[in-house]
């Protein structure tokens, strides 16, 4: 058996309060390991707090609290990043889509924060909603000094793809890759390398397709990842060992290697 990890997820969200920990239990059991990841300073902290072998944390500030950001926000990202259960900075980006902050404050949340991972030779998690100009020219000055770049969740066609992988970036899909009308995200899987390919759930967001509209869970990324061997025209076996050997270089996680 081969086992992934889920390299997005949210089980610090309150809809994990009432079962958490066997949602963890479950994921532990199926996946390699899994990373929780903050869109707040508490919710990273959170992320943190949940961290034990099979559980890292990502913290960030997501672009819908891009205001938030000020010297005093970034001071408290740098102590939540220097924890060693810290594998990365996210998820930070920009969503032009929902503009809960203005565009103007998104923009230099994710410089300062991209230029923190720089400074603790972190990577980082991005999320990008209809915001691929600002997004390429913002990374560009910033991935040489990066270890590396994941796009979360990814949201574009086969274009944006290859202009993310052509800066540098890997490419994370999530369950919305398996819905029957989500065919320029499996055309822009087409064209990802594998050596660039990473699957994620999103949890409590996104179920994959036999699980549409319920609650997501880490061990969902199962079936995202089934899809996308299916995308790619390989065996299940040989997909899963290019994304958690993917995951690897990019969070530095080696799970309990359980293949
Ligand atoms: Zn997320």
């Amino acid at each position: 058996m081969n086992h992934i990890p889920d390299t997005h997820c949210h089980l610090q969200d309150p809809r994990f309060d009432a079962d958490r920990m066997e949602v963890l239990d479950r994921a532990l059991d199926r996946l390699d390991w899994i990373a929780v990841v903050g869109d707040t300073l508490e919710s990273s902290g959170a992320a943190l707090a949940l961290a034990r072998p099979g559980v890292v944390a990502v913290v960030g500030v997501h672009p819908y609290h891009a205001e938030s950001v000020d010297d005093g926000a970034v001071d408290r990202l740098r102590d939540l990043a220097a924890h060693p259960a810290a594998a990365a900075l996210g998820e930070i980006g920009l969503d032009y889509f929902n503009e809960f902050a203005p565009r103007a404050a998104q923009r230099p949340a994710f410089e300062r924060q991209l230029a923190l991972a720089a400074e603790l030779g972190k990577p980082v998690v991005v999320h990008n909603r209809e915001a691929d100009d600002d997004c390429l020219a913002i990374l560009r000055g910033h991935m040489p000094a990066l270890p590396a770049v994941v796009m979360h969740c990814f949201g574009g066609g086969p274009e944006s793809a290859a202009a993310f992988v052509e800066l540098g970036c890997f490419i994370s899909f999530a369950g919305n890759l398996t819905f029957p009308k989500a065919q320029k995200l499996r055309d822009a899987a087409a064209v990802v390398p594998l050596d660039r390919l990473l699957a994620e759930t999103d949890a409590p967001y996104l179920a994959p397709q036999p699980r549409r509209g319920q609650r997501c869970e880490p061990a969902d990324v199962l079936l995202t990842a089934a899809e996308l061997a299916r995308v790619k025209g390989l065996d299940p076996a040989e997909l899963k060992d290019r994304l958690r050997e993917n995951a690897r270089r990019v969070f530095g996680v080696r799970g309990p290697c359980r293949s």
